[in-house]
């Protein structure tokens, strides 16, 4: 019935056949061609719109003026089950997306029509990602913001990985990294004092794509590109102090040395530790009684930013362990990078997982699930929109969709 109501209004509006309108594509004026309708899905069911078809007597480009009036063109859903959609989309498998439209709205959007109008709303905001670098508004900058890249693996289809390499006993890849990049600020403290992440100051952007820089020219690679425009829209260059947080990888580190020369770099005390665990897993052994007392030593000696211990007791084991040996560069090469005493000193924030709580939230939660295999195109709409979501920029995406659409 609601639906009935609401067909009425719709039906009446825009229709006025005296009204002379110009072509979107040439401006020159259109002619008036019967009318066609069709069945859209709103949020309170099926409607059927009858629309005016017009024509352009210049460049023959067809269009209904109320399609784009009440902002449905080339949809079959409206602007309202377009937004369900999208958040169902981004939090949810398709599967137990359609059914929790179903049982909360009373809709029937099948698991592939909610994959198609998601991913195609998601494909719209990478897109939009990429041209609007508007500054996210806020009330007052904080003094510090914490800038963190990571990447992470999801398992594609197969005809997506064919040819690369990966981690694999037969060299090929079943997965594609996801790079990811988490803004946050800490001002706010514990009750010890600690820093802490500030409630909702965490956004997120990610994709799959390069972080090589391409061999022609000197522009920087598509991922480094991405960072560069959350930094702008989290106004990082503004504040008195930048930091770039993250685990080992080189890639990360060069990245951040080029781009943002003057941020304090340091090496996520949690992967760190996590790292160290590793590393005493593969000298004794997982069940060995040894390896749970000298990681409590070796953690202990990271947080008072003692490297050169940790160092020599890996030596003992170095020359039987490549684990060992390894981990010893890794502490040389990153050995600047943590220097947690000093950090905290300056109130910085050291410890808070937050880079792999963000692959973990951003992308592992959603498309890391069992069962799930992604194309190259449908992972990154969708990552584009879970970001969106996770960044509480997708009211403010619709917002300027909608004004967009009226102008
Ligand atoms: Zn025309």
């Amino acid at each position: 019935m609601g639906a009935r109501i609401l067909e009425r209004p719709l039906n009446q509006v825009g229709e006025n056949a005296s009204l002379a309108l110009p072509c979107p594509s040439c401006g020159k004026e259109v002619r008036y061609a019967g009318t066609r309708s069709k069945e859209f899905l709103s949020v309170l069911g099926p409607i059927t719109l009858v629309r005016r078809y017009c024509l352009c007597s210049s460049c023959h480009q067809g269009f209904f003026p109320k399609d784009r009036m009440l902002d449905v063109e080339g949809a079959s859903v409206t602007p309202g089950v377009l937004r369900m959609t999208g958040i169902v989309g981004a939090e949810l498998s398709f599967e137990k997306g359609s059914e929790f439209l179903w049982e909360l709205a009373g809709l029937d959007v099948s698991p592939k029509q909610v994959e198609r109008v998601a991913e195609a709303l998601g494909a719209e905001i990478a897109c939009n990602e990429r041209t609007c670098l508007e500054p996210d508004p806020v009330t007052s900058l904080p003094s510090t913001l914490y800038l963190g890249p990571d990447g992470t693996g999801i398992p594609m289809r197969r005809e997506e990985v064919s040819g690369r390499s990966g981690k694999q006993e037969d060299g090929s890849a079943k997965t594609r990294e996801v790079k990811l990049c988490v803004v946050w600020s800490a001002e706010t403290t514990d009750d010890q004092g600690i820093p802490v992440r500030d409630e909702g100051s965490a956004s997120y952007t990610a994709a799959i794509e390069s972080a090589a820089s391409p061999d022609t020219g000197q522009g920087p690679s598509d991922f480094a590109a991405r960072v560069l425009r959350e930094a702008s829209r989290r106004r990082f260059d503004h504040v008195v102090r930048q930091v770039v947080v993250a685990d080992g990888a080189p890639w990360i580190w060069n990245l951040a040395s080029e781009h943002f020369p003057r941020a304090i770099q340091i090496l996520d005390l949690f992967h760190a530790k996590e790292h160290l665990g590793d590393v005493a897993k593969a000298i004794f052994g997982p069940d060995s009684e040894k390896t749970l007392p000298w990681i409590k030593d070796r953690h202990a000696e990271l947080d008072d930013g003692k490297i050169d211990a940790i160092i020599a007791a890996l030596r003992i084991y170095a020359p039987r362990c490549e684990e060992a040996r390894k981990c010893i560069g890794y502490l040389e090469t990153n050995r600047h990078r943590m220097n947690y005493p000093e950090f905290r000193a300056q109130g910085l924030c050291v410890s808070s997982g937050m880079v792999e709580a963000g692959c973990k939230t951003a992308i592992g939660a959603r498309l890391k699930q069992s069962g799930m295999f992604w194309s190259l195109e449908g992972a990154n709409a969708i990552i584009a929109l879970r970001c969106a979501k996770l960044s509480g920029r997708l009211e403010p995406f619709f917002e300027r969709r909608a004004a967009r659409r009226c102008a």
